[in-house]
């Protein structure tokens, strides 16, 4: 029909379909969850929210969230148009979080430990003092109970809206690590896309082990900046955890899908825990593998054959 060329052309359904940002594929969003926010074209990995990495990482309804009362404060009265109170206010609503770390113990794969997740849709995953404050003490609960630290980190880095209080959580977090450290305690990093600024600069690159999801962009100022800065073309790559563990700054990148396994595989490894009834390796080939019984020592739920589900309320 004639009008058919004058009509617009239509966009995709709302939200059915989405963009890959690294190789501009179009990912049915269904799949895409399904693959924990992974492409399946090129491999990039998406910014998980903080629930989901939770739920992703921690044993079924192991979570137990701490620290839910801390607020942040608006110290300064910052104002950058809009006032920082009034901004913080509307995250809270928008986001259903008080801060952008979500913190607690947990259980993964049977062993138990302090897990700590920074959430990028709260203010970029800004650190303050709110978020500081449960870094720190997710490592001092860590050397209280003997129990290894896993820090998701995934930020813009320090909040500017709290100024000095915020570039002072990196001391305090670097502080906690370090007493962790002297009592013999374990502390694993996580750094996923991105993990910049003072974030970078402290607790994330401050743990014992440090990895990477692949892809990641790992750095202190970004690269644009530093590219004006020295005025020079940067090395392909540069500052992706591929670069960064080529030249030693990170320990290993671990793909999303194998994350849980191999924070389990370390954590065995660290506390000293036996690993078999840990750390229950999924098949190395694609194709599933038979169920096999549970041991009696294995952890208390088997691994779920499916992904663990998604759109969870609140743990803990
Ligand atoms: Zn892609």
């Amino acid at each position: 029909m004639a009008w058919t060329r004058f009509a617009k052309k239509k966009d995709m359904p709302g939200g059915l379909w989405i963009k890959c940002e690294s190789c501009g594929a179009m990912l049915f969003r269904k799949e895409f969850e399904q693959k924990n926010r992974v492409c399946g074209t090129c491999g990039y990995h998406f910014t998980l929210p903080g629930r989901e990495r939770i739920a992703l990482t921690a044993d079924h309804g192991t979570f137990v969230e701490m620290w839910t009362d801390l607020q942040p404060v608006d110290r300064l009265c910052f104002n950058d148009k809009v006032l920082y109170s009034e901004k913080l206010k509307a995250t809270q609503a928008k986001t259903g979080e008080t801060e952008a770390m979500i913190a607690g113990t947990a259980n993964i794969k049977g062993i138990p430990c302090v897990l700590g997740v920074m959430n990028f849709a709260f203010l970029g995953g800004s650190m303050g003092m709110v978020v500081g404050e449960k870094i720190a003490r997710c490592i001092e609960h860590a050397t209280e109970k003997g129990l290894p630290v896993v820090l998701f980190a995934c930020s813009g880095g320090a909040r500017m809206h709290e100024g000095a209080i915020s570039l002072m959580q990196m001391a305090k977090t670097c502080g906690a690590l370090a007493m962790q450290n002297r009592k013999g305690g374990i502390s694993i990093s996580v750094m996923t896309h991105p993990t910049t600024g003072g974030v970078t600069a402290s607790f994330a690159s401050a743990c014992d082990l440090l990895i990477a999801e692949p892809g990641a962009l790992i750095g202190f100022a970004g690269p644009r900046v530093i590219a004006t800065t020295i005025k020079k073309e940067l090395p392909k790559g540069f500052q992706r955890a591929e670069f960064l563990l080529e030249k030693g700054q990170i320990d290993r990148i671990v793909p999303r899908s194998q994350m849980k396994d191999e924070l389990a595989r370390l954590l065995a490894y660290a506390t000293g825990r036996d690993p078999v009834a840990a750390y229950k390796p999924q098949a190395v080939a694609a194709e599933p593998v038979i169920e096999v019984p549970p041991l009696p020592l294995s952890e208390e739920e088997p691994e779920p054959k499916s992904k663990p589900k998604r759109k969870k309320g609140k743990q803990g």
